[in-house]
């Protein structure tokens, strides 16, 4: 199976950013560009209190519309958390786990990981799992090392069977918002070794159908380079979902 035997998945997180009504403008934009969304995947992960509407807005088109964050609980005494059942119960299909964000400013521990993924899969929601390492890190050649034991944490309780409903992201933190984006060559390497600890992890096939994309400062201009990339099955873009005009050249990237 070559790399583009998976589906590409081009997926934004808006963060805390837009409010109601440019979140429901963008979902009427890219909607209509999406055609029947064969021939890839196009995701958005909006703020909580808008994901109702926006899903309603994007009902009957292939985009694909999840929460940015879960607890792996599913009621209790929990404030300010939202269950995967919430998402799935206002008709978001997806999720985002371990964004860098949420580990690096919120302080969400590895040890979360693998009991959220594992939550939104029983749930039916599609996780993508977030890793990546620091400036610090890779300076002190500790980039395969934390990436590894991040994906040890998040892969805790997910079988092979999943492997199509799983996805990885990979984000290099010194990259998210930054301007820098990894070079094809930094970013190929890591990609080969997510691909290649997995394989390990959860045998051929798995490897074979899991997608692992890229994200950090993906921009219309770099897209199609990213996404020539062997084992870069699609892209996670922060800023550049935030509007149309820079959003839609990305999910349109011309991949021949
Ligand atoms: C992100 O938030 O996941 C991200 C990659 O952000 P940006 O594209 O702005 O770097």
């Amino acid at each position: 199976m070559t790399h583009r035997a998976r589906k590409p998945y081009i997926a934004g997180n808006w963060k805390m950013n837009l409010d109601r009504s440019k979140c429901l403008d963008m979902v009427k934009t890219i909607k209509g560009r999406l055609g029947d969304g064969n021939d890839r995947e196009v995701g958005v992960f909006a703020p909580s209190i808008y994901l109702a509407d926006v899903t309603a807005v994007a009902q009957g088109s292939p985009l694909g519309v999840g929460g940015q964050n879960i607890w792996y609980e599913d009621s209790g005494a929990f404030t300010g958390e939202l269950a995967a059942r919430m998402l799935r119960e206002i008709g978001a299909d997806r999720v985002l786990i371990g964004h860098s964000e949420r580990r690096h400013l919120f302080h969400e521990p590895d040890e979360w990981m693998g009991r959220k993924v594992r939550c939104a899969l029983n749930h039916d929601l599609l996780p993508i799992y977030c890793v990546g390492e620091t400036i610090e890190e890779r300076r002190g050649n500790r980039t395969e090392r934390v990436i590894k034991r991040q994906l040890e944490a998040g892969f805790e309780g997910v079988r092979a069977e999943d492997s199509h409903r799983f996805t990885v992201a990979y984000e290099p933190v010194w990259a998210i918002g930054t301007g820098e984006t990894a070079t094809t060559e930094q970013a190929a390497h890591v990609h080969k070794m997510i691909r290649k600890w997995i394989l390990q992890r959860l045998g051929d096939e798995a490897a074979q159908s899991l997608r692992v994309i890229y994200g950090g400062s993906v921009k219309p201009d770099n897209a199609k380079e990213l996404m020539s990339v062997e084992d870069i099955d699609g892209l996670l873009v922060g800023g550049a979902s935030l509007q149309a005009d820079t959003f839609i050249p990305i999910i349109e990237y011309d991949a021949r």
